[in-house]
């Protein structure tokens, strides 16, 4: 497998850009919308998430990697895939990097200066229906609380993207990111990108990075 990891703070756009490489070939895989999903369809994996994720904290490492290697079981050799939300810590990093098939490749750092990321999070919409994202300032709907994609009025704030989850989640994500970069770094695998560009510019310049490596 090509694997790609995405590594930024909650609300540095790493969501936006994987859901935009997957026309480049990629699957992507979020951690976050698994586990949203698992809650949303009431399984012992979500009522078990839940209780870490409302207090923005990281669920343990155990049931993580559980879930990495599930997914991973069924997927093809020659997959290419963007993880965007795992690894959140080092053990999650030396167990991706501990199976022959799931080495790391790249570990794409997205840089955002930290007084943009809580604006960015606490603005943030998504249709429960098809999953589209807005920004209530920045990437506003055509028509105010109407999915310019799917024309669905369920534009909802996620539940862990309130002010005192997010000043948690973003203190959570400081204590745990130095360790991965240190990792990523001595591995010789990781590149840092300038998250505060335009979507389009930004995508072009991963696209441009990614090419290299994944022939
Ligand atoms: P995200 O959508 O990536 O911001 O993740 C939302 C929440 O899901 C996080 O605040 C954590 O509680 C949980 N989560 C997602 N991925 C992981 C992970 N790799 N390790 C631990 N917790 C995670």
């Amino acid at each position: 497998m090509q694997i790609a990891v995405l590594l930024g703070a909650p609300g540095s756009g790493k969501g936006t850009q994987a859901k935009r490489l997957t026309e480049a070939g990629f699957k992507h895989y979020s951690t976050g919308d698994m586990l949203r999903s698992a809650i949303k369809t009431g399984t012992p994996l979500g009522t078990k998430a839940s209780t870490f994720m409302d207090k923005g904290e990281l669920v343990p490492d155990s049931i993580m990697i559980d879930l990495i290697a599930d997914t991973f079981s069924s997927l093809s050799p020659d997959s290419k895939i963007l993880l965007d939300g795992f690894p959140r810590t080092v053990p999650q990093a030396e167990a991706l990097d501990a199976k022959p098939m799931t080495q790391v490749g790249v570990a794409l750092n997205f840089e955002l200066p930290e007084s943009l990321l809580v604006e960015r999070l606490t603005g943030r919409r998504t249709c429960q229906e098809c999953g589209a994202t807005y920004h209530v300032k920045f990437i506003p709907p055509k028509t105010p609380g109407v999915c310019d994609r799917c024309g669905s009025k369920a534009l909802i704030q996620r539940s862990d993207d309130t002010e005192a989850v997010v000043l948690k989640r973003l203190e959570v994500f400081k204590k745990q990111n130095s360790g991965l970069l240190e990792y990523y770094t001595k591995k010789g695998v990781l590149i840092t990108v300038r998250a505060d560009q335009e979507p389009q510019a930004l995508q072009a310049e991963i696209l441009k990075k990614l090419a290299t490596w994944s022939k």
